[in-house]
């Protein structure tokens, strides 16, 4: 199937069974701009205004129980939810690397030491298949993917897409050609090659390697590619709608106060604000206000730098900092997060490298969870949001982990290592003051 980059304007509807077309639930591709609908295809802008488009559904609104029951007895992955993604009803059959269903974790002794008494989570996707929540979206992407009759499986990545991109491929028998910026943390680089689809550095930043992609979809080189964060966005950014679905769940169908997630294009923000919303829309919980907080580092937070000035557009930025898997300088879903952001009463904060490192240390050593250094940047920007007054520490709050701190070792190896090297000896043990 040829590549197109906007649609062809859709007249028709979902189907008479929704559960039975190769999109499931999802009824059609809406602008998030105009409205205007289009045909479930392989396109992510609308014709009209150049505007993203998203998937629109047919949701199965009237039985919260009933739908509470079947997601109950789904799989422990993102395939419980089936009913509300775009996927086929038989999707559990098919060779995918069935992530999710990811532990919220507890998080008494953090929660102690940041002043926390309202409740605190850790929601640790460093769980899944390839250690980050990328996974997550690449799973349902490959699905648009397979269903389009697309061949190879691409992405632009800041290093954790690559990898997820690479590893879905090898499983579902696709040939994969990932593109990352040249200077990424070995961990990352590593993850994406081993996989042993082609993976391309670029001499460039992310941005570079977005553009870089975008000029290959409208190349014919592009053609039967699905760029699961490009053409295949639309589907890929449904992925982070499950991340909503599991804390409920795991939380007793019920929604926290507040969530503390991190920016990097801002697609995982707002699609678990559209999935809190869905849940809210289905009964499958009670209707209750939440605070969505983004989080970002100093050195590249264009979307921090503009909820604080007040704008409604994202100045681009240039970035500079170790949250590399963050670093996207013009991130496509900045000015819906702000909306969202300012819609539920949150914020959007920043922190600098060392307060990311002290994060990422103080994570491990209260909770024994290694994060990476998107993982030190929420965490940080939950510890600066209580300081500065933003977060009501009284209230139920829960922090996103999204990768995994063997993929960025770099950030806290020049600070952590053996507490003493000795011979091996009781004396030479006690010498070192260890006794
Ligand atoms: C990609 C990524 C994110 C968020 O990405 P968005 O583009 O904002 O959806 C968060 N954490 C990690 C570790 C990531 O790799
Ligand atoms: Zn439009």
């Amino acid at each position: 199937m040829a590549v197109q980059t906007v649609a062809g304007k859709s007249t028709s509807t979902s189907a008479e069974n929704p559960q039975e077309t190769p999109f499931g639930p999802a009824a059609a591709l809406s602008c998030r701009e105009c409205g205007t609908r289009y045909p479930l295809t392989p396109v992510f802008a609308c014709l009209e205004c150049f505007g993203p488009l998203e998937v629109a559904y047919d949701l199965p609104v009237g039985d919260p129980e009933g739908l509470r029951a079947r997601i109950e007895a789904g799989p422990a992955n993102i395939w419980r939810y089936a009913p509300l993604l775009p996927v086929p009803a038989d999707v559990t059959q098919k060779q995918n690397l069935n992530p999710g269903w990811t532990k919220l974790v507890k998080a008494d002794n953090l929660a102690r030491e940041l002043g926390v008494t309202g409740g605190l989570y850790v929601k640790d996707d460093s769980g899944n298949p390839t250690h980050s929540f990328k996974d997550r979206v690449v799973a349902i992407a490959l699905e648009a993917a397979r269903t389009f009759g697309l061949t190879t499986l691409s992405c632009s990545s800041t290093g954790n897409l690559a990898g997820a991109v690479g590893a879905a491929a090898a499983r579902a028998g696709f040939r994969s050609c990932v593109f990352i910026p040249h200077d990424l943390e070995e961990g990352k680089v590593v993850m994406a090659a081993v996989y042993g689809g082609e993976l391309v550095a670029i001499e460039g930043s992310y941005d570079d390697v977005n553009r870089f992609c975008s000029e290959l979809i409208g190349d014919p080189i592009g053609e039967g590619w699905g760029f699961v964060n490009v053409n295949l966005r639309p589907y890929y950014g449904e992925g982070s709608k499950t991340l909503a679905y599991e804390i409920a769940e795991q939380l007793g169908w019920r929604l926290p106060d507040n969530l503390v997630i991190p920016i990097a294009s801002g697609s995982q923000l707002t699609k678990i604000d559209k999935g809190l919303q869905e849940l809210i829309k289905l009964g499958l919980v009670e209707d209750k206000p939440y605070k969505i907080f983004g989080a970002q580092a100093e050195g590249c937070s264009p979307v921090s730098a503009a909820f604080k000035a007040g704008h409604d557009v994202v100045r681009p930025v240039k970035r500079d900092t170790i949250a590399k898997s963050l670093a996207i300088g013009n991130p496509a879903d900045g000015p819906y997060v702000l909306d969202i952001a300012r819609r539920t009463g949150g914020a959007v904060e920043d922190v600098n490298d060392e307060q990311v490192v002290d994060a990422i240390k103080l994570l491990a050593r209260t909770e024994g969870i290694f994060a990476e250094t998107a993982g030190g940047v929420t965490v940080g920007v939950l510890k600066k949001l209580i300081e500065t007054g933003q977060l009501d520490p009284a209230a139920e709050t829960v922090v996103f982990n999204t990768g995994d701190g063997l993929k960025t070792l770099d950030a806290v190896s020049p600070t952590t290592g053996p507490t003493a090297t000795i011979r091996p000896t009781v004396a030479a043990f006690r010498e070192a003051g260890l006794a």
